[in-house]
């Protein structure tokens, strides 16, 4: 029998998206009329008539849970999954800089990695990834911003992960590890907290130190928040999430056709393994 549907532990309480969405209609009425001209924030979001920005709390906290209750009614869980973070070449934008990042699931260097997962053809080949970016601070000052991608990966081998990634024109040449893979753990739990961390909020401050390893993450203070905002720019909701094998119409998550029957057959056999016990002969007893 399927487990009932449950959010993770950390999942951000319904109340405080409107408390953050709040701030940030707070935060953009304060900016410069250049920077806020490129941000059409609606400035109601209820029920019965969400808002749909990419950059709305409350529209982003609905879209995470239903790709997790999608996840769930899929036994997505029941695969082996890689969890992935890419770093590319050129992607900080400086503390004080309210550029925007420009297409966020369309850029081209994602088109052109998926491209080469897609040319893999392996049928059980599932994908679903992110673009999203943090304040970082060091001992208070900010640094920068570093966008970034993470993904969650099954089908695919650590080789193949690393050779489908590996475009050395594109990764960054500053930070010692651009990319790290790493198996999600083989229970429930493991995959709905890697899979939360992969879909989630887009406004993060990180705060690095010289006294602790330790980097506390937290909603962002005001400045960081114009920032973000304005460097995120303008999106759906959706907006930053790219996938194979994997959907995302009409509000609603499904498999593409091609990955369907194949996925659906495998985690149907593994469903009825675990629910059949093994019967007991004779040489099992011995
Ligand atoms: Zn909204």
């Amino acid at each position: 029998m399927m487990t009932k549907f449950q959010l993770p532990n950390m999942f951000e309480p319904f109340k405080s998206t409107k408390i953050d969405r709040r701030k940030i209609k707070r935060v953009l009425r304060d900016l410069p009329l250049p920077i806020k001209k490129e941000i059409d924030f609606p400035s109601r979001c209820h029920k019965g008539q969400r808002c749909l920005s990419g950059l709305c709390p409350t529209c982003m906290r609905n879209f995470r849970r239903k790709f997790l209750r999608f996840a769930h009614q899929e036994r997505l869980a029941s695969l082996r999954w890689s969890f992935v973070t890419v770093l590319i070449d050129g992607w900080t934008i400086k503390a004080g800089v309210y550029d925007n990042f420009g297409p966020l699931k369309d850029h081209a260097i994602i088109k052109q990695i998926l491209q080469r997962f897609r040319r893999l053809q392996q049928p059980r080949l599932i994908l679903f990834g992110s673009i999203e970016t943090v304040y970082q601070t060091f001992d208070s000052d900010p640094i920068g911003k570093p966008f970034h991608l993470h993904m969650m990966i099954s089908g695919a081998s650590k080789k193949a992960i690393h050779k489908c990634l590996n475009v050395p024109e594109s990764l960054s040449t500053t930070s010692a590890i651009p990319i790290h893979v790493k198996l999600v753990g083989s229970t429930y739990d493991d995959f709905v907290r890697a899979a939360s961390y992969t879909i989630k909020q887009p406004f993060w401050e990180q705060r690095k130190s010289s006294k602790s390893k330790f980097k506390p993450r937290r909603f962002p203070t005001r400045l960081a928040l114009g920032e973000l905002l304005s460097n995120y720019g303008q999106h759906h909701i959706g907006g930053r999430t790219f996938y194979i094998g994997i959907r995302y119409q009409h509000s609603q998550f499904s498999f593409t056709d091609n990955v369907k029957s194949v996925i659906t057959d495998k985690i149907a056999k593994k469903a009825k393994l675990i629910a059949t016990p093994l019967p007991k002969t004779t040489a099992s007893r011995e």
